[in-house]
């Protein structure tokens, strides 16, 4: 008979209920932190030249460090 070193109030074969994990309700908030990800990756990293959606180079300019910082090429 196996003796524990601390002495415990739970029944001997008691054992922790698992975790139920939300799926339903996590999905949504994951579908949307996905999208969100790639709309930020897509405009600091690839948001010039021919790829660019809006004309000009103010987003570039405006993502230029985070482009660099992010190892992205730029010039
Ligand atoms: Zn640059």
């Amino acid at each position: 008979m196996a003796q524990h070193a601390v002495p415990s109030a739970e029944a001997p074969d008691a054992r922790p209920a698992p975790v139920r994990v939300p799926v339903r309700e996590i999905l949504p908030w994951a579908v949307f932190a996905v999208v969100l990800a790639a709309v930020l990756i897509y405009f600091v990293g690839a948001e010039q030249g021919a790829t660019s959606v809006f004309g000009g180079t103010w987003i570039h300019e405006f993502t230029h460090d985070g482009r660099h910082l992010l190892g992205f090429p730029c010039h």
